[in-house]
């Protein structure tokens, strides 16, 4: 059986073959550094984090690179150490790169001059545009119409709206405002508009076309549009095969956003003593092509859920170190694991249908502590407990990167946040105090190139 996936681009579920057999590169475009994300932010982590561990479920080797939209060096740091706190957290795999938007500027401004090569450009008030009229896929992964499309309305801004559809700035030309952060180049001095970073690295770093792009719905139009625009515009290649979009998480029917001010960060939950695992449990049950709604009792059915999973681990694990008739009831357990494999793999297969996935891992735990009450000797708990750390290297409940810091207290991670900050904005005696304080209280805090990483002492 082969795994099918839903592209957007065609609108319909597909066979996913990789297009260098074996590996598959994953392209997500990334977070806006200067937010700190919130719990929407995290959903579409998690969906492209469960899409990664299934397809390395399934025998591919994944390589992926998410973009980091920066804006200056400075403001920075302090929001990328949170975040990759935070993703630690909630189990998520780091991408194999994350590359930074300014430290690309130069193959941007070659993309532009590719484009302005190829007669898809046009200057004005030293700005410079892309004629999406000159592009006759346009619109084709929106699937909006451009029939009416104006030529020459165009627009400076990064992010509009579907019924302003127009020409959209590649380079825009330096204004006063924009202070400090500006480059030369040789269409004058300025800026990047914003759908270029992730045309230009992906490129770089995985290869054009790579095998699936992800980001959130709000992305189709117009970053992905314009994405695949400039791509195609410059190289004559398609961008990606395949196009994977998550739904958004949403609170009282809006979108989670940090405009609409409803939104939730996995720190305001930490605070209330929520385990993190719970949290991803929660973000990860769901479809990702479903709106989830966001309810604070939602987390309560997930904590529960992954502690029903836990304790069947622990069980499992303890009944496999048991001397006495090793061999009872293994052929029951061998056929519970199979049929539980199966369901669980043909669910996963079918565009990542996590809710029946979950279903058969359910199953399993409810038919392996039957055989439990039973006797079930060592043989077969070892099978049953060998499938279940199986399904969780997709679903990474169990352990990880929450693990033993779980049960970290709000203060504590407070202290660790604080330090951060500190270090932040250079206020290394306040750090110092921090890490201190920290020590005393059991925990040694070490910096490396990833962030920050505590245990123990
Ligand atoms: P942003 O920082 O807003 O650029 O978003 C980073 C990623 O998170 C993008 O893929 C967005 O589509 C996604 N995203 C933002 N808000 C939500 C939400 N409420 N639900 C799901 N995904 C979201
Ligand atoms: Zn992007």
């Amino acid at each position: 059986m082969a795994i099918r996936l839903h592209n957007s681009i065609s609108r319909r579920e597909e066979e996913f073959e990789a297009l260098e057999p074996g590996t598959v590169r994953i392209y997500s475009c990334g977070p806006t550094v200067y937010d700190h994300p919130h719990l929407g932010n995290w959903r579409a982590n998690i969906f492209v984090d469960l899409l990664k561990r299934y397809l390395i479920y399934r025998g591919f080797e994944v390589r992926h690179v998410m973009n980091i939209t920066d804006v200056d060096d400075k403001t920075i740091r302090g929001a990328r150490e949170t975040g990759m706190k935070e993703r630690d957290l909630l189990n998520i795999d780091p991408a194999d790169a994350y590359p930074k938007a300014t430290g690309h500027i130069e193959g941007m401004l070659q993309l532009v001059d590719e484009l302005r090569t190829g007669g898809l450009t046009y200057e004005s008030e030293g700005s410079i545009y892309y004629a999406v009229d000159r592009f006759p896929e346009y619109g084709r992964l929106s699937g909006i119409d451009f029939e009416g499309l104006k030529p020459g309305a165009r627009v400076d801004v990064d992010e509009y709206e579907k019924e302003e559809a127009r020409d959209f700035v590649l380079w825009k030309a330096r204004k006063p405002e924009d202070g400090d952060v500006w480059w030369e180049s040789p269409f004058g001095e300025g800026r990047p508009g914003w759908h270029l970073e992730c045309s230009a690295m992906s490129a770089e770093y995985l290869g054009i076309p790579f095998d699936i792009h992800t980001g959130g719905i709000d992305l189709i139009f117009p970053h992905h549009e314009n994405e695949i625009a400039q791509t195609w515009g410059a190289t004559g290649k398609r961008l990606a095969r395949f196009w994977l979009h998550n739904e958004h998480l949403i609170v009282d029917g809006r979108k989670m956003s940090k405009s609409l001010g409803n939104f939730i960060t996995l720190n305001d939950l930490l605070e209330d003593g929520v385990d993190p695992v719970a949290i991803r449990y929660m973000l990860l049950g769901t479809h990702y092509r479903q709106l989830l709604n966001f309810r604070p009792d939602g987390l309560d059915g997930a904590a529960t859920s992954v502690a029903r999973i836990r304790e069947a681990a622990r069980l499992w694990s303890e009944r496999a170190g048991r001397t006495e008739e090793t061999g009872a009831l293994a052929g029951e357990a061998e056929e519970s694991a199979a049929s539980a494999v199966e369901t669980f793999t043909t669910a996963l297969d079918a565009d990542l249908n996590i809710s029946e996935g979950l279903a058969a891992v359910f199953d399993l735990i409810r038919s392996g502590n039957a055989l439990l009450d039973r006797g079930l000797g060592a043989d077969g708990a070892g099978v049953l407990h060998r499938t279940l750390t199986g399904f969780d290297s997709v679903l990474a409940v169990l352990d990880g990167g929450a693990g033993e810091n779980a049960d970290l207290s709000a203060e504590i991670l407070a202290m660790i946040e604080a330090r951060e900050e500190a270090r932040a904005t250079r206020d290394w005696s306040e750090a110092d105090r921090l890490r201190d304080a920290l020590l005393e209280a059991g925990i040694v805090v070490e910096d490396t190139p990833d962030g920050p990483r505590w245990k123990r002492t």
